[in-house]
Parts: C-alpha cells; structure tokens; sequence
C-alpha cells in the first residue's frame, strides 16, 4: 500500500514537470489574462505551504466538461437523458472518472446533470457551500492519486444558502460560532473570502442583494479553489484547478441556461459593471 502511494506521487510529479509550461500556456489562452496578475493570489501564507505551480496537462478534460454542459443546456436541458443510457456492463467494472468537482449540495447543481454526464465519469464531493475543508481535501487527493485525474473543478452557484448566510453573519456582526449546530463551520469558511473583497463591501450593508450574492457566490467558488491550492501539496504537483458558479433563476430576472463558465483558477474573479461574473475576465 505504501509502495503504491509512493509510486502514485513520484508519477504525479512527472506529470507536473512535463506539463506545467505547456498547461499554463493554454489555460492562459482560454482565459486571455495576464500570467503576472494573480501572482499575489497564488502565493501562501507564510504559515502555509508555498504554492508550486499548479499547471499539468488536463486540458482535454476541462473540454469534456464544457463540452458536457454545452449539450446540456442546449439539448439534453428539453431532453434529458433517459436511464438506459447507463450501460450495466460498464457499472460492473472499475470506475474510471476522469475529473472531480467539488460542487454546492444545492439541489439544482448536480454536476453528472449539468454536463451532461453518466455514471462513473465524474468523481463528486459535494457540501453546503461547495467549502473546502480537510475531509474534502482528502477526497480529492484519493481521486487524484487513485484515478490519476489531473482537473479538479469548484462548482458554485447563485442564489446560494450558504453564501447568504455568511453574508447575514456579517450584516449582523456575528460569529459563524454563533449559528445553530454545526453550520457555523460552513460560514467559517465562506466569509474571509467575502469581506476580503473590495468589490463585495456592499454586502455588509445588503446581505439579500442579489446580484450582490452572485458576485459572493462567484467569489467564493475562487476562494475555495485556493484554499485547495494552499492546503494541498499533492493537488499542487498534480492538478489543474478551475472554478465557476451555475446560474439560477432569480428575483433580479436572471434567467436560468445551466451554462458554466469555467474559468482557470490562477485567474481572480473579473466582476462586469452589471454585476454578471466572469463577463469581463482577462480585460482591465
Ligand atoms: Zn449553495
């Protein structure tokens, strides 16, 4: 077992040697910013790991999934997918997913729905809040070193509960400590990120502002996703992260496609005039 787990890291850190230069020159192009703008972002804290470069070559994996979630909300959103699709002989074989989300346990973000996949293909850790704590980290480090998959993506959303609820917290000059139960675990982990965020100082005084919270959801979809980066050296040496939020129908009048925007996660959020996410990634 040991030998195992020492052969799966030594293969992890020749994937990230041959395929950081050329990842990074790719996610680079999708997203068009700039390689120096979010140096600050991805460097640890002195009390943390240093981060190393999280570039490997998991590109046809971050197209299997926008390709997914583009016959999604094209075509399989009228037509979804019918159950005999799931191949039994395929059930009863090993799995063999080839990217994990981490994903809101929000009813409607389900990622094998929205893109478009069947079972076996996608490794899902899914929490209130899409967080990234220790338990969620390990899940991630058994897929990667188990499945050798290299892309690893934070699925957020509008409109959600957690997010909100930090923002309530905040509105209201609490502690997360102060919550019932355990949810203040959650919100431990989501506020930072928010109050953090020149962009979202408004929330303080707005905490149901919706477009507001899809700005905060948005934001925390990235702050998770360094939080990742930060807490895991295995992740570090062998993945590529992304992140993105799903759209909900909204009282502000968003209207709902399912269409995701995933976004490199060395690239800090770009927030539109509009409030929209994303819409102004790679411009000033
Ligand atoms: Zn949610």
């Amino acid at each position: 077992m040991k030998t195992h787990f020492t052969r799966d890291l030594a293969l992890l850190g020749v994937m990230s040697a041959l395929g950081s230069t050329l990842f990074a020159q790719e996610a680079l192009k999708v997203s068009g910013a700039r390689p120096d703008a979010t140096a600050a972002i991805w460097t640890a804290s002195s009390d943390a790991p240093k981060c190393e470069s999280p570039f490997t070559n998991s590109l046809p994996s971050y197209i299997l999934l926008t390709n997914g979630n583009s016959t999604f909300f094209t075509i399989s959103r009228q037509f979804p997918r019918s159950p005999q699709a799931i191949s039994v002989a395929a059930m009863n074989k090993k799995q063999t997913p080839w990217a994990v989300v981490v994903a809101c346990a929000d009813s409607r973000v389900a990622p094998e729905i929205l893109f478009n996949e069947t079972l076996g293909n996608l490794f899902v850790v899914r929490n209130a809040g899409n967080v990234v704590d220790p338990v969620t980290i390990g899940s991630i480090e058994y897929a990667l070193l188990h499945f050798h998959i290299q892309t690893v993506l934070i699925l957020g959303h509008d409109t959600c509960g957690a997010v909100q609820a930090s923002a309530e917290v905040w509105h209201d000059n609490k502690s997360p400590a102060d919550l019932c139960g355990s949810i203040g675990s959650i919100v431990n982990r989501i506020l930072p990120g928010m109050t953090n965020d020149p962009a979202l100082i408004r929330l303080k005084d707005e905490p149901t502002n919706v477009d507001l919270l899809r700005l905060a959801g948005y934001r925390n979809a990235y702050q998770q996703a360094v939080a990742l980066a930060r807490g895991s050296s295995i992740v570090r040496k062998g993945a590529q992260i992304y992140y993105a939020t799903t759209s909900m129908s909204t009282a502000s009048g968003t209207n709902y496609t399912g269409q995701i925007n995933i976004v490199p996660a060395v690239n800090p959020p770009v927030y539109s005039p509009l409030g929209k996410p994303g819409a102004a990634q790679g411009g000033e």
